[in-house]
């Protein structure tokens, strides 16, 4: 099994960079906002065109900050599958220091993750296969993954339609998959027989 994380409304706080970027508050997230992940739905008077001019250049994407969790939810993966089969996979946007922005992103909180980065200007469902599992907080992304053969994981937030955080709920799920992918690496044995 192959673990494939997503950065931003799963490990990366895309919407803490909106607050600041913008001055406005999203925290906590209010009854009204539940299901929404557009930028533009979330701050009047923000266009698409306005937004990803704004986020051009590797600064806000670089400087987005962790959500708390996610070391601990990184590390629960690379327990279950090893870090050579877990890689953050996260879609880029058409300005080239996006992407860069991005890979600093990761050199800084997950330096041992520096050589685990898959960047995609496409869908995500480009990288689906049947021991793969993408955890990511876009229902859109989960649907294409899974209809391109993975497993798509809905990592629980309330911007999308699970509408609530839910860490526990990921971790059960990461351990049901457990079950059925199968292992990439076949289990080494000692010279005795016994498992490792
Ligand atoms: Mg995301």
């Amino acid at each position: 099994m192959r673990i494939l994380i997503d950065l931003d409304g799963t490990t990366a706080d895309l919407y803490a960079g909106v607050e600041k970027l913008y001055g406005v508050k999203l925290y906590p997230w209010p009854e009204s906002n539940l299901g929404k992940s557009w930028i533009p739905d979330l701050v009047p008077g923000v266009t698409a065109e306005r937004f990803w001019d704004d986020a051009k250049g590797v600064d806000f994407w670089a400087n987005l900050k962790p959500f708390p969790y996610a070391y601990e939810l990184v590390n629960f993966c690379e327990k279950m599958v090893g870090l050579e089969n877990v890689a953050f996979l996260t879609k880029t946007t058409l300005d080239p220091y996006c992407s860069a922005g991005k890979v600093m992103w990761i050199r800084k909180h997950f330096p041992r993750y520096s050589k685990q980065i898959l960047t995609v200007c496409c869908s995500k469902a480009f990288c689906a296969s049947h021991q793969s599992v993408l955890i990511d907080d876009d229902d859109d992304n989960i649907v294409e993954f899974e209809k391109a053969g993975g497993y798509g994981l809905l990592f629980p937030q309330p911007w999308n339609s699970a509408k609530k955080f839910d860490l526990e709920f990921v971790y059960q799920e990461l351990r049901s998959y457990e079950l059925y992918i199968p292992a990439l690496t076949a289990h080494r044995t000692t010279t005795d027989g016994e498992p490792q």
